[in-house]
């Protein structure tokens, strides 16, 4: 058994923890969009593949029995990228899918479909947003100019930002309500703009939204093709184990 797991979220790290530790033979690939991405007790291999046929080759080349597409929620080209490439080199896949989460009661969201949407949404009239999206995804927002917008990184931007006047913080998750709610209201946010990426990390700026009583706009996720897939680190496991009896 040879594993490739696709990472770029905090579950792929436990993964690869996982994976180590039961002695599994496996290769963590980092996309290399990140300048100091997190060590791995796995070989690393950094980069894109070159597409579909780019994977499926690398997969036949590297006899990898299973891939594990630990990606982010929102890197929908990879994930669809794993599920052609998978079929073509018939190898097994799954994708650790974590829960989206879902609005509570005190909860003001508004849901839309994509970045686009979610700039539509912003009201005309200045507002004061924080714009929890990640730094590739800015330059839609500078059609609103009029906003105040907040950012919060992992790293310093060394590229200048698509949006004049913004403030940056740097920070790397998982952010606590306490300090959320003082970010929020020291800046005076009125609008709060989110991927829903789920998980702990980056939850708190949603529980602080609802304290504050402040409307957040939620990007839903991206729809993927039908593929199998788990929700803890112990699935993953379970399926190897059944996989590899089964030598799929
Ligand atoms: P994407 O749009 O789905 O992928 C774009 C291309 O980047 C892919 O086609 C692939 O290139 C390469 N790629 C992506 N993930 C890779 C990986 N783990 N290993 C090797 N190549 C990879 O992805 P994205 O949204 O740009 O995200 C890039 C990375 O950042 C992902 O690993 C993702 O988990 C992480 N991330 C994304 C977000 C987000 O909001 N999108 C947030 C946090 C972390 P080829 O076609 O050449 O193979």
């Amino acid at each position: 058994m040879r594993v490739l797991l696709l990472g770029g979220s905090t579950e792929a790290s436990r993964v690869a923890l996982a994976l180590a530790r039961a002695g599994i033979a496996g290769v963590f690939s980092y996309a290399g969009i990140t300048p100091s991405p997190i060590a791995q007790p796995l070989p690393i291999r950094v980069g894109g593949f070159g597409g579909v046929d780019g994977l499926a080759d690398y997969l036949r080349r590297e006899q990898i029995t299973h891939v594990i597409d630990a990606t982010h929620p929102f890197a929908a080209q990879m994930s669809r990228n794993a599920i052609d490439a998978c079929s073509k080199a018939k190898t097994a896949l799954i994708a650790y899918e974590r829960a989206p989460w879902m609005a509570q009661a005190g909860d003001n969201w508004r849901h839309v479909g994509d970045i686009e949407a979610a700039v539509v949404a912003l009201p005309v009239d200045p507002a004061r947003v924080f714009l929890a999206i990640g730094k590739r995804f800015l330059s839609p927002f500078a059609v609103k100019p009029q906003h105040f917008y907040l950012l919060r990184f992992v790293n310093a931007s060394e590229a200048a930002l698509p949006l004049r006047g913004a403030e940056v913080v740097l920070g790397r998750g998982p952010f606590t309500l306490e300090g959320d709610l003082a970010l929020l209201k020291s800046r005076g946010i009125t609008h709060v703009v989110s991927k829903n990426s789920g998980g702990d990390a980056a939850k708190a700026k949603l529980d602080a939204a609802r304290t504050l009583g402040l409307p957040v706009i939620m990007i839903d996720r991206p729809h993927l093709p039908e593929r199998r897939t788990a929700q803890s680190v112990d699935e993953i496991l379970r399926w190897l184990g059944h996989a590899a009896c089964l030598g799929v």
